[in-house]
């Protein structure tokens, strides 16, 4: 699939449910409500769009959310997608998760296929971890990620960079993923969602806040590239591979490859961007062509770039849409 600006797209996110067992501050608020279960995709329908997205190109899955691992009976859509990568009709499947359920999970993952995930975690402080996460307990994470961790899985710890709050936990998270053999990415906050507040307060740029890591270590650039958006740094002295995703200070938008299914079917063909096309209605109501027609459609609105700089110094831009409803 090759868009309007010759970016090829080969990468699906599929957010699973806009539900979550976390309320992170700068996700969402704390009162959050979400969509009803009759407007989610089912597992059957959401296979029945792999298989069309499989037929035009896309060769990696992302399970994302929302929390993906708190949907019911998840496993079954994770073996059904795992045993496309068996049979070799795509190349990777991987899970963003806030890992509160990954002990549980860690051993159906693996048999399924699944080689690395990416958990979140913005501090190792358990007050602190609370408070972001408005009651996220980080010894279950933590636990979560051993299980993965003894079951083969690869780990990459994703962490927000949120001025005033973490910014002393970056050294000890480094230094823990260095310790596990753990990649470690650092995100900017995207102005999403409406009802988030302090989000002009809380933003920092990477550059700002991974300041203390360059002030004690040598950091050189990587080739290495992963499917997503991050840039990568190899920390000296610690042996930390650490990738950078800078949406807000330095755009990534032209060499973007991704596209994003969300829960209750919708294509959205960027992050910053209101266009999107709805499967759903062409699944339930329609045939396979129409939604083979929507997906040509959707190549044509993928915009250039995102603007979050603009959406963050003024907030009548920003859209309402909350990270978990299209997946982080
Ligand atoms: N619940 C899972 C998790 O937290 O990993 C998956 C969904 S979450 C929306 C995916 C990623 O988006 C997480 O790493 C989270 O930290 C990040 N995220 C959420 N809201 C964000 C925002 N406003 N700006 C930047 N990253 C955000
Ligand atoms: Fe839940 Fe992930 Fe959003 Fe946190 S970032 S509230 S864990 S969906």
């Amino acid at each position: 699939m090759i868009d309007g600006f010759g970016r090829n797209i080969d990468y699906l996110r599929i957010s699973v449910t806009d539900r979550c067992n976390f309320r992170c501050t700068y996700c969402m608020p704390e009162k959050q409500s979400f969509l009803p279960h009759i407007d989610l995709l089912t597992y059957d329908e959401i296979m029945t769009l792999v298989e069309r997205f499989v037929q035009h190109g896309i060769r990696k899955i992302r399970l994302t959310g929302g929390e993906p691992l708190v949907r019911r009976d998840i496993g079954i859509l994770i073996a059904a997608l795992g045993a496309h990568v068996q049979q070799g009709t795509l190349e990777e499947l991987t899970l963003t998760t806030n890992g509160s359920r990954l002990a549980e999970f860690a051993p159906l993952l693996a048999s399924a296929g699944v080689k690395r995930i990416n958990v979140s975690m913005d501090t190792l402080d358990a007050a602190n971890f609370r408070n972001i996460s408005r009651g996220g307990n980080i010894d279950t994470v933590l636990a979560g990620i051993d299980a993965a961790r003894a079951h083969g899985l690869d780990i990459k710890i994703n962490m927000v960079a949120l001025k005033g709050e973490n910014e002393d936990a970056l050294l000890p998270m480094a230094s823990y993923c260095a310790e596990h053999g753990f990649d470690l990415t650092l995100i900017e906050t995207m102005p999403l969602g409406s009802g988030v507040a302090e989000r002009e307060q809380n933003y920092i740029s990477l550059d700002s806040f991974a300041a203390p890591l360059r002030a004690r270590y040598n950091l050189h650039p990587l080739a290495h590239k992963s499917a997503g958006p991050a840039r990568y740094w190899q920390v000296e002295g610690l042996g930390l591979r650490l990738g950078l995703i800078t949406p807000m200070s330095h755009n990534f938008c032209d060499q973007c490859n991704r596209i994003r299914l969300t829960t209750d079917g919708k294509i959205y063909m960027c992050l910053g961007s209101e266009l999107h096309v709805d499967l759903r209605k062409a699944l339930r109501e329609g045939s396979p062509q129409d939604v083979d027609h929507l997906l040509k459609t959707a190549l044509r609105l993928k915009p250039q770039r995102h603007d979050f700089e603009a959406q963050l110094a003024k907030p009548e831009l920003r859209l309402a849409r909350h990270m978990n409803a299209t997946g982080g």
